[in-house]
């Protein structure tokens, strides 16, 4: 313990979670020391925060020199390095250079790291920091045709975003982005993959994107990106999109062009495609389907970043691989809490949360994990925060707003449920969950304005029975019946 750095609170993560974390423990402790240590040179900051219902903020999220974190919070001391060990039972944190910390309460904000389809394999890429958006965007300058795998929000926006090169889109599931929406939305959204894609007028918040020497030094590590992470990718001034999707389907094998000959099997061939053209890649779907391709972006999730805190600590995990914490953000060990990407929480959730690894919870998780070290160190009582009641979650598909509330798929409902739908194509969709003629969760596409009225109507319960259908009767004004 001699020689180590001695703060009162420590926060490993430069992410949403971590930062967060810090500017809280600043606000609810001002005099105590924390240090954040971070893999990354730069850091996550959330600007511009835009309350849009009670458990609903719209952000920014921007990334910033460790010093306006430090300048903004004097007590705060960022050390730009990786931790490669835990010493949880002595409150020790080693970093690469050997610097060693000391705290009384720790907070794990380490993030995850894409899960690809295969790990090691050249032509596979993920997306998740500012570095491995800088490679798609040099990749994608040289490339006609690209192969998305996955079906949850990065590869829903890579879809609208990218054009001028041939997209195959394999999804898992019977119907395309279905981590957010369903069946419904889904088909709402299809018209708009045939459409050429309107540039935006607005300025860009980053123009292109920057690598620091730390981020290339110790590899994927940095920061997961922000909900404008595209803004920064110079893309094709060809605005077309021409998507090709395969539904229900899996990878089952990667040939390179000699594999693919020596297999004996064919490719298929997209329109206008010359019969002899040879690809960098070939890609075997489940479907037996083989498709050429010049690289794979692999968009199926994150795995969470937990290694270096494993070794010699009992440390409990979660199904998903995630670090187990508890009501108070606790983990496993003594003193030690976790928040954003890498943790589960294992608390029984309220009726209409769940978790999903997203901005919102990183900083929801973040700053209540701040109150929970706080108060634990000062001997206070916690409660729950509010923003746990909810899953609440806002957005933006093919340029319309997009709002998911509650069970907005029926999770948790065993399939006992009814829907309520208003649907005009290209203006807007609602679509409610509804069981004993309660809403249970809904999906808001478009400007429909009724963000804060359902949020309370799920939060509050109450009987809706009465008004059955009409609820989404467009010549009822519902805001001014339940406000
Ligand atoms: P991260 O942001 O991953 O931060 C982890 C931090 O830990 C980093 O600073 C890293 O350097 C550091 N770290 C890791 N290991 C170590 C170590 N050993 N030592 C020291 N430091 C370490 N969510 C949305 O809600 N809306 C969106 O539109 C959206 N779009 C996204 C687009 C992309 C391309 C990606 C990748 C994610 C997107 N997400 C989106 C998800 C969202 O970005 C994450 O859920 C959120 O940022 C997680 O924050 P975090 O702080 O937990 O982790």
């Amino acid at each position: 313990m001699e020689d180590a750095e001695v703060f009162t609170y420590a926060v490993i993560g430069g992410g949403i979670a971590g930062v967060t974390c810090a500017e809280h423990l600043y606000i609810l402790d001002p005099e105590a020391r924390t240090v954040v240590i971070t893999a990354s040179g730069l850091i996550k900051a959330v600007t511009n925060v835009l309350p849009i219902t009670k458990t609903l903020d719209m952000f920014d999220v921007e990334e910033r020199l460790p010093e306006q974190l430090e300048n903004e919070c004097p007590n705060i001391t960022v050390v730009k390095e990786p931790v490669t060990r835990l010493n949880a039972g002595d409150q020790i944190i080693y970093t690469t250079s050997g610097r060693k910390f000391s705290y009384k309460k720790l907070c794990i904000c380490s993030g995850g790291t894409p899960k690809l389809i295969s790990n090691n394999h050249p032509s596979v890429l993920g997306i998740r920091d500012t570095e491995s958006a800088q490679q798609f965007q040099e990749r994608l300058g040289k490339a006609q045709r690209i192969l998305i795998v996955g079906n949850g929000g990065i590869a829903t926006e890579m879809v609208y975003e990218v054009t001028g090169v041939d997209i195959i889109w394999a999804v898992k599931d019977k119907h395309t982005s279905a981590t957010f929406i369903d069946p419904g939305a889904a088909e709402f959204f299809k018209p708009e993959l045939g459409k050429d894609k309107i540039e935006s007028n607005q300025p860009l918040k980053r123009r292109k994107y920057t690598v620091d020497g730390s981020q290339t030094q110790y590899g994927h590590i940095g920061g997961a990106l922000g909900p404008d992470w595209h803004s920064g990718l110079r893309l094709s001034s060809d605005l077309k999109r021409k998507v090709t999707i395969e539904y229900q389907v899996e990878v089952k094998n990667i040939f390179s062009h000699e594999e693919l000959i020596n297999s004996g099997k064919s490719c298929c061939k997209l329109k206008e495609e010359p019969l002899d053209s040879i690809w960098p890649v070939y890609v075997e779907l489940s479907n037996n389907k083989i498709y050429g391709c010049d690289f794979i972006v692999s968009a199926t999730g994150v795995v969470p970043n937990i290694s270096v805190f494993q070794d010699g600590n009992n440390l409990r995990l979660g199904s998903d691989g995630g670090l187990r914490i508890n009501e108070s953000m606790e983990t496993s060990l003594s003193n030690v809490y976790a928040a954003g990407d890498v943790c589960s929480p294992s608390w029984e959730p309220a009726q209409h949360w769940f978790q999903m690894r997203l901005w919102t919870q990183a900083r929801h998780m973040g700053s209540y994990a701040a109150k929970c070290m706080y108060s634990s160190l000062a001997n206070e009582e916690i409660y729950m925060d509010f923003a746990f009641e909810l899953f609440s979650h806002a957005t933006k598909f093919f340029g319309y707003k997009v709002i998911i509330l509650g069970l907005f798929n029926g999770q948790k409902l065993e399939g006992k449920y009814e829907i309520l739908l208003r649907f005009t194509p290209g203006l807007e969709y609602i679509k409610c969950v509804m069981a004993d003629g309660k809403m249970q969760g809904a999906i808001l596409i478009g400007e429909t304005d009724l963000e804060e009225t359902f949020e309370n109507l799920i939060l509050n319960q109450m009987d809706l029975s009465q008004y059955g259908e009409d609820l989404l009767n467009p010549d009822i004004d519902i805001e001014d019946y339940f406000d």
